[in-house]
């Protein structure tokens, strides 16, 4: 069905200074000569973004942002808007990450704001949707995952949602190290594009990517990856680890090639 790459995104939170980011990206872009088969993103925080687009733009590595307002310019001191962050170099843009819902009170209609924002000016938003250890303790998984892309994608049409990047990220596998069981994944992902199908139809939803995140390691990474409906991965901690993103990576392309 698929003719596509595994897609592997690193999101750097809220970590490294901009020597430290140049050195990582440096590393992940000499090692990227070696991985054609898988679709790099590297995710840093606001200041490097800059530094990272020069030290990766002769490599295929490309530059997403870990968050963004929705207006374009004004008075929003501290915010940072979609073109801004296209002008930096960056194509995709992580939105509603779990961090970013429990600390800052981040909610679905904001989610909604802020991908209509960076489709607005043909960037790719990477949307974040999970549970609670709580949510899932009660079985109440996949009725949140469905009120999370409903309110998140109200209002996008299929050509719209053709630039969209789900990311299923268990929030109770964040920086835990605790993973989700391959099969607990492809469950909620098979769940994903099941929603999507009847919102999209079928063919919209076959061609969705649905990234996997929560404590990927290059010890899980293959077997995740075998999964049907699992398209990659959104990697926090171990992306920190230009060793670590690269081998998640050629797991993911070693999955994909026994999938196919
Ligand atoms: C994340 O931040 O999106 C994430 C999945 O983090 P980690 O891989 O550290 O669990």
């Amino acid at each position: 069905m698929k003719d596509r790459l595994p897609f592997i995104a690193g999101n750097w939170k809220m970590n490294l200074t901009i020597p430290e980011a140049r050195d990582l990206a440096s590393s992940i872009a000499a090692a990227s000569v070696d991985l054609p088969e898988a679709e790099l993103v590297i995710i840093p925080p606001f200041t490097s973004l800059s530094e990272v687009r020069k030290t990766i733009s002769s490599s295929s590595v490309q530059l997403g942002a870990q968050d963004v307002f929705w207006e374009d310019q004004g008075a929003f001191t501290g915010e940072i808007s979609a073109p801004m962050l296209k002008n930096a170099g960056c194509q995709y843009v992580v939105i509603g990450h779990s961090e970013r819902r429990q600390y800052f009170g981040e909610t679905d209609l904001a989610v909604n704001k802020k991908i209509s924002a960076v489709l607005k000016h043909g960037l790719s938003p990477i949307v974040c949707v999970g549970e609670t250890l709580q949510e899932r303790e009660r079985n109440e998984t996949m009725a949140k995952v469905a009120l999370q892309l409903r309110d998140g994608l109200a209002g996008l049409n299929g050509d719209a949602l053709a630039k969209v990047i789900v990311a299923y990220e268990p929030i109770w596998a964040i920086g835990t190290g605790r993973t989700a069981t391959p099969g607990q994944a492809e469950e909620v992902h098979a769940f994903i594009r099941g929603e999507l199908s009847k919102k999209y139809g079928n063919s919209v939803a076959a061609c969705a990517i649905i990234l996997y995140g929560g404590s990927v390691k290059p010890s899980n990474a293959y077997i995740l990856c075998l999964e049907k409906n699992i398209d990659g991965f959104l990697v926090g901690g171990a992306s920190l680890e230009a060793s670590s993103f690269i081998q998640i990576s050629r797991e993911a392309i070693k999955a994909y090639k026994e999938r196919n």
